[in-house]
């Protein structure tokens, strides 16, 4: 096929030892329809369909028709599941290359759903549109609300059904990432045991992701640090939007700091730190308070691959590992009120802010107020009124936050604007999300569309926001699922 498309491929993960990968191409499907594409993220790659009729680009979407230059493979990784190892790998997904950008930004691009791999173990190495859909609505949402995470390309409808508890409409995303290298990638290799090849995915980690040390004394604490770092920064910034992933097993814990998965992932509303939405997340092991702890427990699953490049002498590994990890409360404590400090628009540091702040998160989870909505009512701005904002105590609360306010060194104005940027007007509400999945099983799209339009843009203030604010009024609790 012509490349009027622009398609720039390099594959060097392809190029690894076989040990890490299977050369396999996607499953082709029936009768392949491309329902949603994202023209915004294919310009930033540098893509042009424009030439591309509709049904050749539900092919190419497909993995019907693989693009001159790919080298498609499916990954080896293992991970700790619910706190369980296991071998994984790609067992519904197929990276068709990597491409380079003109600015030569280098990208994965997978195909997720594409069919069975060696990795598929009982699975059908399928995926149904719902969970699809919802990983693009949700991941884009995400990059607009200013956090690292994967992105979505377009969503394809296979034509096929595919069988979960009942029959599903069978769907493909395209998956676009800095890498698909996860916590789990680590876990594989180091459990294979032959240095070499932990060597080999160090170095080529570094050279992908932190080149930056590739000419330090000792890169493997300097990688441990600086993972450590972002995924401090990735876990703040969920804590800040109420962000609850779902399921951070090590193998959905990616090496570049992007959120990756989007399965049971949902957005809290109530503010409550226990709120847990996935089904199979029986004893809340990733509940929204627990997010940070977790990380750090990644952390430490990530630090113990590293043990035989950080030192030849074991003991004196461990030590070093284990300091570096220790960090993880003080950088995160330090960093969370930072980031909450700017939600309330406090400039400064002092001892007692960290007391204005629990006492309002109390109030929140003792009244059942939402979350991202107090933060809109403090900025004025206009969301549906809630009587708890009249409370007394509230009220008085209001008074100790202005009078902080006060000492700020700053004007109101950029008080201001500190709270415009670390607080979202509008997140994917779980109830909206829903609605529009229903209506798009049923061939309307419109409803998504305009969804992920207005979640587009989650700082800025428009018109028509009020319908995509609230809550949902459902007494019912909502529950996410894998979709597997
Ligand atoms: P996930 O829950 O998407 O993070 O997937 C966990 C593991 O299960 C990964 O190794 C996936 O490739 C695999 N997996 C999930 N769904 C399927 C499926 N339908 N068929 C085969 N493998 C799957
Ligand atoms: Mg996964």
């Amino acid at each position: 096929m012509k490349n009027f498309i622009n398609w720039n491929f390099d594959n060097s993960y392809s190029k690894l030892p076989d040990s890490f990968k299977e050369n396999i191409t996607p499953v082709s499907v029936r009768n392949p329809k491309l329902l949603i594409f994202n023209e915004n993220l294919a310009k930033e790659l540098n893509l042009d369909f424009s030439k591309i009729e509709r049904s050749q680009l539900s092919n190419i979407f497909a993995g019907n028709i693989l693009p001159d230059g790919s080298n498609s493979i499916a990954q080896a990784y293992a991970g700790h599941q619910f706190g369980h190892f296991t071998m994984l790998g790609d067992g519904r997904a197929v990276l068709i290359g990597e491409h380079i950008t003109r600015k030569n930004k280098r990208y994965d691009i997978q195909f997720k759903g594409s069919g069975k791999t060696s990795f598929s173990r009982n699975g059908d190495g399928r995926a149904a549109l719902g969970p699809m859909l919802r990983e693009y609505i949700i991941s884009e949402a995400m990059h607009s609300l200013g956090i690292p995470t994967t992105r979505s390309l377009a969503v394809v409808q296979t034509g096929e059904e595919v069988i979960r508890e009942r029959p599903l409409k069978g769907a493909i995303l395209t998956r676009v990432a800095l890498s698909h290298i996860r916590v789990g990638t680590f876990q594989y290799i180091a459990a294979r045991q032959k240095k070499d090849e932990l060597e080999t995915l160090f170095n080529y980690v570094i050279n992908r992701h932190y080149s930056n040390i590739s000419n330090s004394k000792n890169k493997a604490i300097d990688l441990l640090k600086i993972f450590l770092e972002k995924q401090v920064e990735l876990v703040i910034n969920w804590m800040r939007i109420g962000f609850i992933h779902g399921v951070m097993n090590t193998d959905n814990m990616s090496i570049s700091g992007e959120t990756i998965d989007y399965g049971p992932c949902a957005f809290m509303d109530l503010y409550d730190p226990k709120t847990v939405f996935s089904s199979i997340d029986q004893m809340g092991r990733y509940a929204y308070c627990n997010q940070p702890l977790i990380t750090k427990w990644n952390l430490s699953r990530f630090a113990e691959c590293l043990i035989p490049l950080i030192d030849k002498d074991q003991d004196k590994a461990i030590n070093t590992a284990t300091e570096i990890i220790n960090t993880f409360e003080n950088k995160y404590e330090i960093k969370w009120l930072n980031m909450m400090r700017n939600k309330l628009g406090l400039t400064n540091i002092y001892e007692e802010d960290k007391y204005l702040i629990l006492d309002l998160l109390t109030w929140m989870h003792q009244n059942k107020v939402d979350y991202t909505n107090t933060f809109c009512h403090l900025m004025d701005f206009k969301v549906e009124k809630d009587k708890n904002y009249e409370k007394s105590d509230f009220q008085n609360w209001k008074k100790k936050w202005r009078e902080r306010l006060k000492k700020n060194n700053n004007n109101s104005e950029n008080s201001m604007k500190l709270m415009r940027n670390a607080n979202p007007l509008v997140i994917p509400r779980n109830h909206k999300v829903e609605d529009a999945l229903n209506e798009a099983n049923k061939n309307n799209t419109k409803p998504m569309i305009k969804l992920i339009e207005i979640l587009n843009n989650p700082y800025n203030e428009k018109t028509d926001l009020a319908n995509y604010q609230e809550p949902s009024v459902s007494k019912e609790k909502y529950q996410t699922f894998c979709g597997t």
